[in-house]
């Protein structure tokens, strides 16, 4: 579905060129004459963004973007300012009452078109979050908050640019300025995640000579795995006219030209560093999530659903690097009765030993899973018949000789029977993840079959 894009304009000439230019562009209209009647369509269809021209003949354009940004239901909608004027201070106002970007009339229309795909895009990606608890008015600044110092890093082509701009944000923000070269902004993407001291944000200045070379560390640093999150602002001729179209589609956070002032560079600065940091816990939370959804609550190991996936990433390296590796199924004997004599939750205290003694029994590139009730997967990479043998017998034994203490002071005898399956690394045997689960599957039955307590083996084709 196209994005629905509002516009706010007194002048019909102007919200009808707006109007074919975004519509050309693919994207859904609403027009607003005024301020009222576009707060009453923000409200009531709650469309994806607000061109908001601030000369309007009602109700100030500042006025509005304040109200949108009091409103819970329109204060995550990013807004587009457009103004008459190119004051500093009028630029400012606007930012402070609530605009994700303002651009002087008339737009470029290339930029324009690029900052609101920018736009949407942060928007998509939850960065403009509604549920945070703080809501975020554009690049207003936000409530004091604790934040912890932020790294920004200023990448010039010379030292005297990238002190200049040091020299103007000094004071204005109070997170820790460093001065990288080109050079060195590439080295940092070298250094891959690790130690936390990457920037939350590069500023790239450009001083028109080699608009290109600008553009394409910016690219660097948006490919990056270690830099990919960082904030970027292409600042200079690169961050003006086409370049700056250019520079938004190439993934830049914020784009801007040589005639910005001090001040607002300070202040989009700040603006970056918070959606960064708020886009950086967005995606915490996902992971938690997704980790949470792949773990047993009980045992902290993982769970069936992670198996498969996991099963079949192992037989895709053992393939291509022609390694073997094993699958072990691992099941409780006479489990039923545990419970039945010494109630549910002993039985679950002794799933949680079991599971604690087979992952201090594993190597950390093992896979070990709960896919079951008193059931246990692990997948053994690299390993063949014989070292799969030496694990399976040692887990085995190990669970026969040392009974389980309960809460209660009981102590347990608990046993274990398993069944291996191992796929030849000689790249002969084109086996199925599914084929070797259940071979190892029948040699557990085996196992049970022939009195429990014991392993059993297959070698798949
Ligand atoms: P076998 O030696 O043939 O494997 O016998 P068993 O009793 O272990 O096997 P069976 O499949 O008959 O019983 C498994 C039992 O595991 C039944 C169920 O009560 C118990 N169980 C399954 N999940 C849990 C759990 O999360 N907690 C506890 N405490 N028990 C569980
Ligand atoms: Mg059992
Ligand atoms: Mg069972």
């Amino acid at each position: 579905m196209s994005a629905r894009i509002l516009i706010v304009d007194d002048v019909a000439a102007n919200r009808i060129v707006h109007q074919a230019r975004l519509s050309a562009a693919c994207y859904d209209t609403v027009l607003a004459c005024d301020g009222a009647t576009c707060l009453a369509i923000a409200r009531q269809d709650r469309p994806d963004l607000v061109l908001l021209d601030l000369d309007l003949p009602d109700i100030s354009g500042l006025e509005v973007l304040r109200t949108l940004r009091r409103d819970p239901q329109c204060r995550d909608i990013p807004v587009i300012a457009l103004t008459a004027t190119s004051a500093p201070a009028d630029r400012l106002a606007a930012f402070a009452a609530g605009a994700d970007e303002v651009m002087d009339r008339p737009a470029n229309e290339r930029v324009l078109l690029a900052r609101l795909r920018n736009l949407l895009r942060l928007k998509a990606e939850g960065e403009f979050p509604a549920t945070d608890s703080i809501a975020l008015a554009g690049l207003a600044e936000a409530p004091a908050v604790f934040e912890p110092q932020g790294t920004i890093a200023l990448v010039a082509p010379f030292a005297a640019c990238a002190d200049g701009l040091r020299a103007s944000l000094a004071g204005q923000v109070r997170d820790r300025l460093v001065v990288l070269s080109r050079r060195e902004a590439l080295a940092d993407i070298a250094a891959g995640e690790g130690d936390g001291t990457l920037p939350d944000v590069f500023i790239l200045a450009d001083d028109g000579r080699n608009p290109a070379a600008t553009l394409r560390l910016l690219s660097e640093l948006k490919s990056h795995q270690s830099t990919r999150y960082a904030a970027v602002c292409v600042m200079g001729p690169a961050g003006e006219g086409d370049e700056a179209a250019m520079a938004f589609d190439l993934g830049a956070d914020d784009a801007v030209g040589t005639s910005i002032t001090p001040e607002e560079l300070a202040l989009r600065t700040r603006g970056l560093l918070r959606r960064k940091r708020q886009s950086d816990r967005h995606r915490a939370r996902m992971q938690d999530g997704l980790r949470l959804a792949m773990l047993d609550p009980l045992t902290g190991l993982y769970n069936r659903r992670f198996v498969g996936p996991q099963l079949a990433a192992a037989a895709a390296r053992a393939r291509a690097e022609g390694t073997p590796f094993a699958v072990m199924v691992m099941d409780l004997d006479r489990f039923k009765q545990v419970n039945d004599l010494y109630g549910h939750a002993a039985g679950d205290q002794v799933l949680v030993e079991v599971a604690r003694r087979l992952t201090a029994n594993l190597r950390d590139t093992d896979v070990l899973a709960r896919v079951g009730g008193e059931e246990f997967l692990a997948i053994l990479p690299g390993s063949c018949m014989m070292n799969a043998r030496r694990v399976a017998e040692r887990l085995c034994q190990m669970m026969d000789d040392a009974p389980i203490r309960l809460l209660s002071g009981e102590q347990l005898h608990v046993t274990m029977s398993i069944g291996v399956a191992v796929a030849r690394g000689d790249g002969g045997g084109d086996m199925l993840v599914d084929g070797l689960v259940e071979q190892a599957d029948l040699a557990l039955l085996e196992s049970k079959g022939a009195g429990r307590n014991q392993v059993t083996y297959r070698m798949s084709a």
